[in-house]
């Protein structure tokens, strides 16, 4: 039996720069809401009649719809928070990748810039084991255009409660804002703590 899911500390203690930590510690609130709907719904599946299971509606049906939600609701955010709070100088074993897979750094902004702005929820980087190459993927909930087989390397949050309070409408400005946030020994970290750096070769 697995033992329910915790939420991860939030780092930043103050202000970033062009992200208030306000609206950082407002977000975390939603993501600890995540957490506790993960662990209360995969709870209740235990228990839910799987006799009645149907596609058009049923008690087990609706667990499961709503678990992918806040399963990758829990897991985007913990990404996303724990990707900010550094200086935004990017370097390292990610960078390589970057340039390797998008040609240069600005072109790979520009797409997740590009990305970003078009999508209702995320534009995430991730890993895909289909051809071992980075991929951005945009995403309109937490659960829709999530593709398989892919590591998750760095989420970007583009529903509006994620720079509302600091921005308004303004998400252009919020999105160079994370940009500058950037904590590249995180992300480059997790390049070398997975080995994709060897299964790229
Ligand atoms: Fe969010």
């Amino acid at each position: 039996m697995r033992k329910p899911f915790e939420p991860k500390k939030l780092e930043i203690e103050k202000d970033l720069e062009g992200l208030s930590l306000k609206m950082l510690e407002n977000h975390y609130k939603l993501y600890e809401g995540y957490v506790k709907k993960t662990n209360e719904i995969q709870e209740k599946l235990l228990t839910a009649d799987k006799k009645t299971a149907n596609g058009v509606y049923s008690e087990y049906g609706e667990l499961r719809r709503q678990e992918t939600f806040a399963v990758n609701g829990m897991k985007l955010h913990e990404f996303y928070f724990a990707a900010l709070g550094g200086d935004g100088v990017p370097h390292g074993e990610l960078v390589a990748m970057i340039e390797r897979d998008f040609g240069s750094m600005d072109t790979w902004k520009e797409e997740m810039i590009a990305t970003g702005m078009s999508s209702r929820g995320w534009a995430v980087l991730c890993y895909d084991f289909g051809d071992m190459k980075l991929h951005i993927y945009g995403s309109d909930a937490h659960n829709v255009g999530s593709v398989w087989n892919c590591a998750l390397i760095l989420p970007l949050d583009v529903y509006e409660h994620a720079y509302f309070i600091d921005y308004a409408v303004d998400r252009k400005t919020y999105i160079d804002g994370f940009f500058k946030n950037l904590n590249w020994d995180f992300l480059s970290g997790l390049i070398t703590k997975w080995g994709l750096d060897k299964v790229s070769e």
